[in-house]
């Protein structure tokens, strides 16, 4: 057996291998290094996978956040409303901007945005929500966009976990993640469902003049080489990655699809143990299984990632500390946020090896390691 991975980019390199190294040798012989054709292509390719009109790539997804917020004209002290739930990214640029994060609580079985939890939130200086569609599974956007169009506010979607992941409207209409709010943003982190071989983002959206702010505010506000209309930013995704993620776009469905393969094992195998509460599948969308998070009950989870470990087995937290938590909110004076749910997951998740290669064997292995501790 291999060794496991949280996440395996070795083996599905080895698999694509004669097209990625010829496709960078490609770049290289060009030398377009910056805003060569791939970045273009792939611009085209995922704007026609997503069912969108414009994609703006970036440096990574938090300047895509970043990028967003800029456009969208909020100003300091205007309130973001965001769960506290999720990567550091989504709300640390929200303060960057000296805007103010306001965060909530997610929903107990999603782990996503509560559509109540926001109405709450809402007060006269509130401007935009901020869903995360947390592990691969995308937040309740219909209840979410009835929410900001009843208030006038903007959704920007963080979806760095669910590239590829449907919605389905109550009228049967399907859209995908990340192009349903006024913004979508994305990563592709080597490790995110869709990664490239180095640090990438891209921005999302439907609006002509938007797309056109986005643009000029990643190519530091300028529109016309050398003259600079607003402050903005220096954010390009490479020509390497773009032309590593053409190819890798290509087989996304593909990898997402062995990313549920893996999580159907992991939900058949734990199914009958009273102690593991395996991921909820909402029936609105496709879960794209950026992660296999599991909650525990009454389990001592240093103990079982020990026991993991010993075995080879790497597990994570995801996220241990939630953000309205951490020190560099501190100035904010977050203490006063009662996030019940949030703070009741912190303890409790584990996320277990989630990639595109797990075997049957690799499967049966984690599987029977997992439920050895809990039935010791
Ligand atoms: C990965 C991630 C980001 C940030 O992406 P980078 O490319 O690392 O900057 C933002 N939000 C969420 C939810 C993420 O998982």
């Amino acid at each position: 057996m291999e060794p496991i991975q949280m996440v395996d980019l070795k083996t599905q390199y080895r698999k694509i291998k004669a097209e990625v190294d010829k496709a960078v040798i490609d770049v290289l012989e060009s030398s377009a290094f910056i805003n060569g054709k791939p970045v273009s292509d792939f611009a085209s390719s995922l704007s026609l996978y997503l069912g969108i009109k414009h994609v703006i790539p970036c440096a990574n997804g938090t300047d895509a956040l970043q990028i967003a917020m800029m456009a969208l004209d909020l100003q300091p002290g205007d309130e973001v409303i965001a769960p506290s739930f999720t990567y550091v990214a989504t709300t640390e640029v929200v303060a960057l901007l000296k805007l103010s994060p306001v965060f909530i609580d997610v929903d107990p079985k999603t782990f996503c945005i509560d559509p109540e939890s926001i109405r709450k939130a809402i007060t006269s200086k509130t401007k935009a929500i901020v869903p995360v569609h947390l592990y691969g599974q995308t937040a309740p956007m219909e209840e979410i966009m009835a929410i900001a169009k009843e208030h006038s506010l903007y959704v920007i979607e963080d979806n760095a976990q669910a590239i590829g992941s449907d919605y389905v409207f109550k009228n049967g209409t399907k859209k995908k993640a990340g192009t349903i709010g006024t913004i979508g943003t994305t990563s592709f982190f080597p490790s995110k469902n869709l990664g490239g071989y180095g640090d990438g983002g891209a921005i999302f959206t439907d609006d002509d003049n938007l797309a056109a702010k986005l643009k000029m505010i990643a190519n530091h506000g300028q529109n016309k080489r050398y003259y600079h209309e607003m402050v903005g930013c220096n954010s390009r995704l490479d020509t390497i990655q773009a032309a590593v993620l053409n190819i890798k776009l290509k087989k996304l469905d593909e990898y997402i699809d062995a990313r549920r393969t893996a999580a159907d094992y992991y939900d058949k195998a734990f199914a009958s143990c009273s102690k593991l509460t395996t991921p909820f599948r909402a029936a609105y969308t496709k879960h794209v299984f950026h992660q296999y998070t599991l909650l525990l009950e009454g389990i001592d989870r240093e103990g079982l990632q020990k026991h993991l470990e010993q075995k080879g087995i790497p597990s994570m937290l995801y996220y241990p500390l939630a953000n309205h938590k951490q020190k560099m909110f501190e100035s904010l004076g977050l203490k006063q946020f009662d996030l019940p749910v949030t703070e009741s997951l912190s303890p409790r998740v584990l996320s277990l090896p989630m990639h595109t290669e797990l075997t049957g064997e690799q499967l049966n292995y984690i599987t029977s390691s997992v439920l050895e501790f809990i039935n010791q």
